[in-house]
């Protein structure tokens, strides 16, 4: 597969945590922070994922005080309009600029009961909407004892990508449900292994050309002290972080990783 360059990608999931004055804050000076570390956001992109009652005030802010961050929402909803209670369309998201979509996170497929079909539907959904899903797959611990790492986070991917022929923009994310939020980060080592296997999925459904431009992501426990570590294998391209997307000092540290790759 031809080797392209991928600008690498640091994405904060907020989960359930910032309303949105907390929100308006925080990103506030996260910008500060990263401008302060004269962050190169050409370099590595930098993206929040916050609460949809957040959504709005965060745009306003990006947009009026132009900063270089990405946002985007942690779901989206299948259906383009009409009777689903509390959901959100990708039309919504897009008429808010959202760059970016989380989908198929393992909380919402444990917590939501969110199977590949489903995922796949909402996958479909954001990039007609011009909205560049990122895929969450990965395996729990069971998975892992009995499949190995790869065989579930591949499954998960080609279900997801089954509906959208065609595509050119998408962001995978892989997160081993036993690292997320577990302070148990994979070995880097199997990230890359479990990254490489999931852009040949990439390959075989959407060609080589976008698998080679495809970003792939590691989640799971990521920190600023194992960021290198993850940042420095072939096919790993960023990180998806929850925990530690909460603290400005670490978050930003994380986006800087670049400073510290080489140690
Ligand atoms: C996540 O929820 O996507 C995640 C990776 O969480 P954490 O960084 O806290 O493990």
């Amino acid at each position: 597969m031809a080797k392209v360059a991928r600008i690498p990608f640091i994405a904060g999931n907020w989960k359930m945590n910032l309303d949105h004055l907390q929100a308006i804050a925080f990103v506030q000076k996260l910008a500060w922070s990263l401008k302060d570390a004269r962050h190169d956001f050409a370099a590595t992109e930098v993206a929040v994922f916050p609460p949809f009652t957040d959504l709005r005030s965060v745009q306003t802010l990006i947009s009026a005080d132009k900063l270089d961050l990405k946002f985007g929402a942690q779901d989206v909803s299948e259906h383009e309009s009409g009777a689903y209670t509390g959901e959100i369309s990708a039309a919504f998201l897009k008429a808010l600029d959202a760059a970016y979509v989380i989908i198929g996170h393992s909380e919402r497929r444990t917590l939501h009961g969110e199977d590949d079909e489903k995922v796949a539907a909402k996958v479909a959904a954001a990039v007609k909407h011009g909205i560049v899903p990122v895929i969450c797959v990965g395996e729990t611990a069971e998975d892992l004892a009995r499949y190995g790492p790869s065989a579930i986070p591949v499954q998960q991917l080609r279900g997801a990508l089954s509906g959208i022929a065609g595509a050119t923009d998408i962001v995978v994310a892989y997160e081993p449900v036993w690292a997320i939020g577990s302070g148990q980060a994979a070995t880097p080592e199997q990230a890359e292994q479990v990254c490489a296997a999931l852009r040949e999925v990439v390959a075989a459904v959407l060609g080589d050309e976008v698998a080679a431009a495809t970003r792939i992501l590691y989640g799971g426990s990521v920190k600023a002290s194992n960021i290198a570590s993850f940042m420095r294998q072939s096919n790993v391209d960023g990180a998806l972080v929850g925990g530690a997307s909460l603290d400005i000092g670490e978050f930003a540290s994380i986006a800087q990783f670049l400073k510290h790759v080489g140690t």
